[in-house]
């Protein structure tokens, strides 16, 4: 059984363009909660700060550390390879500390099938339409339409994984998405059964997908 100290594990996965990433931040923002940094041999974005946003490394630095067994789970994900290791992860949550994991669904199945003693909370963020993804993902740095539309596919092979995950988040807004998300932690930390419910949430991923 875990100890009482031991602090929970959340991941926060979806397919590109969802908002994941500026909910990861809120929540972060929360008492006892810290992010996992992850390594990737992807090069940084212009707004990206090594050892903050990730560990950027090059791709014979990431496969001595696959050598080493240093990562607790990694994945290739848009040609680039990613991963989160064992060791920052395992000092904060035996500190109590809650970690929150960006991880793509790759990840999450491997660290779900490792069974750790640590309580796991996957959460698998939508956007509110196809329409509305398409805009952010045109939006974004890549203002190449072929990149979005590249980006659509892979979505439509991302969204198929919703179903290994506990809970599925629609982004309409992000501040009811950010409330919810925390809700649910929240119930897990005191044992709580929350009001999630599947049928609205299926709903909306038959729309999505057809
Ligand atoms: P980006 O390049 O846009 O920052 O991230 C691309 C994808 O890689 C996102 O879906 C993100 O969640 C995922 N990702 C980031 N870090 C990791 C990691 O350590 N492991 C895995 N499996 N995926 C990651």
């Amino acid at each position: 059984m875990p100890s009482m100290r031991e602090g929970i594990m959340v991941i926060l996965s979806s397919p590109s363009g969802a908002g994941k990433t500026t909910l990861v931040k809120l929540l972060s923002e929360r008492k006892d909660f810290i992010t996992s940094i992850s390594h990737t041999t992807r090069a940084p974005r212009s707004n990206e700060i090594d050892g903050k946003d990730y560990h950027f490394v090059n791709n014979e630095n990431f496969e001595k550390m696959i050598n080493k067994k240093e990562f607790l789970e990694y994945a290739k994900v848009f040609k680039n390879f990613y991963g989160t290791t064992k060791s920052k992860v395992f000092e904060e949550l035996n500190k109590g500390n809650n970690v929150i994991f960006d991880i793509d669904w790759q990840g999450t199945n491997q660290i779900i099938s490792q069974k750790l003693e640590n309580r796991l909370l996957t959460f698998f963020i939508l956007p509110p339409s196809r329409e509305e993804l398409f805009k952010r993902l045109s939006n974004r740095d890549m203002k190449d339409k072929l990149i979005a539309e590249e980006r659509m596919k892979q979505f439509d092979k991302d969204i198929l994984h919703w179903k290994d995950y506990d809970y599925v988040i629609i982004n309409n807004d992000l501040e009811v998405c950010y409330k919810q998300i925390s809700e649910y932690i929240d119930c897990e930390i005191s044992n709580k059964k929350s009001s999630y419910s599947l049928d609205s949430i299926k709903k909306h991923i038959k729309k999505l997908t057809s």
